[in-house]
């Protein structure tokens, strides 16, 4: 695949450090693709988000000053260090300018789809079944997902951004 710059109407996608594993959890969530792989080291780090064209969030000194990202081939943004989860994805989302967009599959970042109720049905609890309506799945690893708890909590917190 050859590095496409990214069009102007097309969201940015973010390529995240070994660190920063939690922080790619929270942008899916936030509707942004970020690709994350742990233990990667940073020449891998730094080739794969050159040959993606995706952002590069990092809190590694080190890895902003690699060659590629200092001759401004890869789009790097070093997040402070000393943050938590949350407050990361604040930081970038205000340093980028951008909103929470519909949720991604916070496992792998791919698009969720509306399911027929009565299909998620195997796969959940039923007492969780006898009170929710909504379920959705991941169109690339399937994983399913409702607007539990957890979801509320999370578009809680990503609304207060
Ligand atoms: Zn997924």
């Amino acid at each position: 695949m050859t590095a496409q710059p990214p069009t102007p109407e097309e969201p940015p996608a973010f390529w995240c450090d070994a660190m920063l594993g939690g922080l790619a959890r929270w942008l899916r969530a936030a509707g942004y693709e970020a690709a994350w792989v742990e233990g990667i080291d940073d020449a891998e780090l730094v080739r794969r988000a050159l040959a993606s064209g995706r952002v590069l969030l990092t809190s590694d000194s080190e890895v902003a000053r690699h060659g590629a990202v200092q001759a401004g081939r890869v789009r790097a943004l070093l997040v402070p260090p000393g943050k938590r989860k949350l407050e990361q994805l604040e930081f970038v989302m205000h340093a980028l300018g951008l909103r929470p967009r519909a949720p991604r599959c916070m496992a792998c970042g791919g698009r969720l789809q509306t399911v027929p109720r009565e299909s998620a049905r195997p796969e959940v609890p039923p007492r969780t079944f006898a009170w929710c309506q909504e379920y959705f799945r991941c169109e690339r690893c399937a994983k399913l997902f409702w607007r539990g708890t957890h979801w509320e909590r999370i578009a809680a917190r990503l609304g207060s951004l």
